[in-house]
């Protein structure tokens, strides 16, 4: 058994994993069961990157897997996310929302219209930098998001301060 692919240059804490087989052999190393339910889940993550909560999550998985229960879906994800290979992140006042933690980014989300931007890590670079320098602290720019206005909220709010019409 070799191993020839690239090693990601960027830190991530999460090994890059292509297939559902490999993230189910990442749990399996790491001390965890890879269950029939747990497949399940990590199929849906697969399937879809989007952000989903828990709830959306035990959603599909009911509607594929009816018998897989409420609390057990609950569980996995916790599980899952103990062991490092799903993360989640806030990206407002809404439910925490999970991803594989392969894919997991920081964003930048419009308070006013909601839109969403996928900021990549080396925009936190300088703060990342300075934090560590001052405080020693490491900071983690992927579990919420930065709030604020985006371009068009920023410049409507400018528009009527100026009393344009
Ligand atoms: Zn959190
Ligand atoms: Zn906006
Ligand atoms: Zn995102």
């Amino acid at each position: 058994m070799t191993s020839s692919t690239s090693a990601a240059s960027a830190a991530s804490a999460a090994p890059a994993v292509t297939s559902v087989d490999e993230v189910l052999a990442l749990v399996r190393a790491r001390g965890g069961r890879a269950t029939p339910s747990r497949r399940i889940l990590l199929e849906v993550l697969f399937e879809s990157s989007d952000h989903r909560s828990v709830e959306d999550l035990a959603c599909e998985v009911q509607a594929r897997a009816p018998e897989v229960h409420l609390s057990t879906i609950y569980r996995n994800v916790e599980e899952l996310e103990r062991l490092g290979v799903i993360a989640h992140t806030h990206l407002g006042h809404g439910p925490a929302t999970y991803q594989l933690a392969t894919i997991a980014h920081s964003h930048l989300v419009c308070e006013r219209c909601g839109r969403r931007i996928e900021a990549p890590e080396e925009l936190f670079a300088d703060l990342a930098r300075a934090a560590a320098e001052r405080y020693g602290f490491s900071i983690d720019p992927r579990h919420f998001a930065i709030l604020g206005r985006c371009a068009d909220c920023a410049q409507e709010a400018r528009d009527v301060a100026g009393g344009g019409g």
